[in-house]
């Protein structure tokens, strides 16, 4: 079927008389019988609930829509976008091993893998997503576990070589894991490029109305672990922590990846997506492709404009012609992008702050992707921790301005960045 159908329709099919919108399981706790019930589903021999913080039927109609969108054969709803990435590298990549990882990715996922991740013990290498295939080769080691970067970097709107980058993870026999959260499954799915792991944080377009924190993991199903047993032994060999379990010999390549996210790192952590905030990414999920058209569509009318005026040095949207990512965003997202464009002002950092305190309809928000037009100034917000030279690898200037254009009319848009521009 088709994105806008499933968008509708997959993960949730009720019987006679059942609910026509995923009811909200708004419970802890699943009653049973009997011990030697329960005592199946703890074993993961018997399917069923027990503890939310394992499984909840709202989260898993959810999940299951988010998997049928990427065309992937597992997924699971988190807390965040942030604990999406954070369980997707830990879950195969622990104290001792090796990261490779874009360097143009989100600020938030930078803090993560560079100084958490790296005080559990694990180091990463960042990379520049337009380097050669022997660069990016060079920063593998012989324990490098996986390889991460982002479709549509935020905030540096770089487009990822999903093929260049896929090739050089199976070649050193590690999955790649994308984050899509720009593109959304409507513009682009990873998978059909050789992508391994897709994850979301679905606070921006999925939910797309600012109204609730949340994040996906989906397992495209095709990364065959067993090829590497001593690399992934977690999901190779017994797990003691739960029953003895083996993963793959279980659940298949299909679903061991996710099984074992869900039935180690979700029991220990606990950093679950709540059954309410589910319910309402569901409901932003049903219109996702309607707006990401007219995300896409003020984006690229709001680049063109902005391109065009005088006080604008710079404009960075990769559905813009002549683009240094134009060729290759035609390439991984032919229908379009995303709603965000980033661009700076003749006038550096201090025309950046006298043009956004005049906008009027866009307001300032450490938040992209929702309904409303918001604007950002990275280098004094989001990525303040990050020195210049830090800046200029991930591909953020200090003069940057990230606009994420929302659904109004971009006329009205339109009139409120020229006012705004007038006083810059
Ligand atoms: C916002 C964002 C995240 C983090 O998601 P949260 O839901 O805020 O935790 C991760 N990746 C990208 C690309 C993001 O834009």
């Amino acid at each position: 079927m088709h994105t806008e159908t499933l968008c509708i329709q997959a993960g949730y099919t009720p019987g006679n008389g059942e609910p026509r919108q995923i009811p909200i399981y708004q419970s802890t706790t699943f009653k049973y019988s009997t011990s030697e019930d329960m005592g199946k589903l703890f074993d993961l021999e018997a399917e069923g609930y027990f503890y939310s913080r394992l499984a909840n039927p709202t989260c898993d109609a959810v999940a299951a829509k988010i998997c049928a969108l990427e065309g992937g054969t597992a997924a699971m709803l988190t807390g965040s976008g942030q604990s999406a990435t954070f369980l997707s590298l830990f879950n195969i990549a622990g104290c001792g091993d090796h990261i490779v990882v874009s360097s143009a990715i989100y600020g938030g996922t930078y803090n993560l893998i560079s100084v958490t991740m790296k005080r559990m013990g694990l180091e990463a290498t960042f990379v520049d997503p337009d380097c050669t295939e022997a660069e990016l080769n060079a920063a593998f080691r012989s324990n490098t576990k996986a390889l991460f970067g982002e479709t549509i970097a935020n905030p540096a709107l770089t487009v990822l070589d999903i093929e260049k980058f896929a090739k050089a993870a199976h070649a050193h026999g590690v999955p790649l894991i994308v984050d899509n959260t720009f593109a959304t499954p409507v513009n682009c799915r990873p998978f059909e490029w050789g992508a391994d792991i897709v994850i979301h944080s679905t606070t921006k377009y999925m939910d797309g109305h600012a109204s609730a924190i949340g994040g996906v993991i989906v397992d495209g199903g095709k990364f065959d672990w067993t090829k590497y047993p001593d690399k992934f032994p977690g999901l190779c060999t017994p797990d003691d922590s739960y029953h003895g379990v083996t993963y793959t010999e279980r659940f298949g390549i299909q679903g061991a990846y996710i099984n074992k996210c869900v039935a180690q790192l979700m029991r220990d952590f606990g950093c679950v997506q709540s059954p309410q905030s589910a319910y309402l990414l569901n409901l932003g999920l049903e219109s996702l492709p309607l707006r990401m058209k007219q995300h896409c569509s003020n984006a690229l009318t709001i680049a063109r404009f902005l391109k065009g005026h005088e006080k604008v040095r710079w404009v960075k949207y990769c559905g813009l012609e002549g683009d240094k990512h134009y060729e290759i965003a035609r390439k991984y997202l032919p229908n379009g992008s995303c709603g965000v464009v980033s661009f700076g002002l003749y006038g550096g950092r201090k025309a950046a702050e006298v043009f956004m305190k005049h906008l009027k309809l866009g307001s300032i928000e450490t938040h992209v992707a929702d309904s409303r037009t918001c604007c950002l100034h990275p280098a004094s917000s989001t990525h303040r921790q990050m020195t210049d030279a830090e800046l200029d690898a991930a591909g953020i200037g200090s003069d940057l301005i990230r606009l994420s254009c929302g659904l109004e009319n971009v006329q009205d848009l339109l009139e409120d960045l020229a006012q705004a521009l007038n006083h810059a």
